[in-house]
């Protein structure tokens, strides 16, 4: 993907643009422009092959105002510290437009999972917590799964804390899997979030076809798929990191998925057409869901997006200037501070669960993960209207209401 800016300044300019217009105090400003703590670790690992490697990981806490902090760990060879802090400061907003009682964290370790075995995975993962464990915890700071990483490795993660800890503490991570105190709902939360705002945004404005085109098959990529389809959409064309393919007449979430799962990725799925990554995010669809990485959509691409609504599982995945573009053009941009919330907010359910030991069935959470997303996006929507602004904006402006008031409040 084109990197048309550096990512935190990007995060950074998002939140000043708002807090200008909010008339936001000024020491508040300058307090919430940097995460409040950033740690950066190296770690030895020794591989199967009897080399030793190190590998850099960084975890960042926005702010503490709020509650502890929440945010995934992201395995990727792009990661940085920059990345990183940008990630944590989205958290903080995500988690304050939800009224979630959390500030924003975030880590992620500079690695290509894909190149290492299950053994090493697991060193990995196991030193990574090894060298932050003093900074997390359930009430100081909650990791969670993000890009490449899963519950598998949130059991592994949760396992070492608890060895150093010497004691049983579930909801130091969530995103676990079921058998080790994970949420019912969890896998499906960022795409279920997702599809209940688009549903809230289908009431606003009317499509005349239901076709959808999704950049990125992971986990909220293709889960996405999953729901579009059972809701009658016609899934045009999906994408990994290695292409992008199309079938005008629909593709099948769930074959594709089998595809990917049996070659590694969606390309050259039987009756698909291949097409580039850039191609897929300009096809003639009524919704395009960005569920890959940052700035998939620039000031070089954003005049040739035809879909009417941009639903943004990803995070971060439209620059400030494409943003403009897609305003005039009149496409309404579901803010990925919105949109892909359901995952943090099921990560609060699971870790309400893991406090309580006590654990809620599929329909509970369905109906309260329903109630907040249809509230948090009535209130941004209604805050859009007022101040004639981007749904993006108005998500800001609530999310920067409340967490300065909470910073204010202690001072
Ligand atoms: P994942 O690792 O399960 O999947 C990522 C997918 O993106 C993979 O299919 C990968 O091949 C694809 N991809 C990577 N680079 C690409 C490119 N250049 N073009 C097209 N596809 C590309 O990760 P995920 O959990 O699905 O996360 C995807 C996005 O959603 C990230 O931005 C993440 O931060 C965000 N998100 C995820 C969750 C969650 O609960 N999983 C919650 C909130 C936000």
């Amino acid at each position: 993907m084109a990197v048309e800016q550096n990512i935190f300044q990007m995060a950074q300019k998002q939140f000043l643009n708002v807090a200008n217009k909010m008339g936001l105090d000024e020491n508040v400003r300058e307090s919430l422009k940097e995460p409040e703590l950033i740690l950066e670790v190296n770690l030895p690992i020794d591989m199967d092959d009897g080399t030793t490697r190190v590998f850099r990981g960084y975890r960042s806490q926005h702010t503490h105002s709020i509650g502890p902090t929440k945010g995934g760990i992201r395995y990727h060879q792009d990661v940085s510290e920059d990345e990183v802090k940008a990630l944590s400061m989205w958290m903080t907003w995500k988690c304050a437009v939800m009224s979630l009682p959390y500030g924003g964290g975030k880590g992620g370790i500079i690695v290509d999972p894909k190149k290492l075995s299950k053994h090493e995975l697991q060193h990995l993962s196991r030193a990574y917590i090894r060298a932050i464990y003093k900074m997390i915890g359930p009430e100081n700071d909650v990791p969670a799964p993000d890009v490449n990483t899963t519950g598998e490795i949130m059991a592994w993660m949760m396992d070492e804390y608890e060895k150093l800890t010497g004691r049983h503490a579930p909801g130091v991570i969530t995103g676990k899997p079921l058998c080790v105190g994970g949420s019912k709902g969890r896998d499906t939360a960022t795409a279920m979030g997702g599809w209940m705002c688009l549903e809230e945004a289908m009431k606003k404005i009317k499509l005349h076809k239901k076709t959808a085109a999704i950049q990125g098959y992971g986990n909220a990529g293709y889960f996405m798929a999953k729901i579009l389809q059972e809701n009658g959409f016609k899934i045009i064309a999906v994408s990994d990191s290695k292409g992008a393919i199309m079938n005008e007449n629909g593709l099948d979430w769930k074959k594709v998925l089998e595809h990917k799962q049996k070659t590694t990725t969606v390309v050259g799925y039987p009756g698909s057409k291949e097409i580039s990554n850039e191609e897929i995010l300009e096809l003639d669809v009524e919704v395009l869901v960005p569920a890959a990485l940052e700035e998939a959509i620039t000031g070089s691409n954003a005049e040739n997006i035809k879909a009417k609504i941009v639903v943004e599982l990803a995070n971060g995945p439209t620059t400030p200037e494409a943003d403009e573009i897609m305003f005039k053009k009149g496409i309404l941009v579901i803010p990925d501070i919105l949109a892909n919330a359901g995952g943090v907010t099921v990560s609060y359910f699971e870790w309400v669960q893991n406090l309580a030991g006590c654990y809620w069935p599929d329909e509970e959470v369905h109906e309260k993960l329903t109630k907040k997303m249809k509230e948090a996006f009535n209130d941004v929507y209604a805050i859009m209207e007022k101040n004639k602004c981007k749904m993006r904006e108005a998500a800001y402006r609530k999310a920067i209401a409340r967490v300065s008031e909470a910073f204010k409040a202690r001072r």
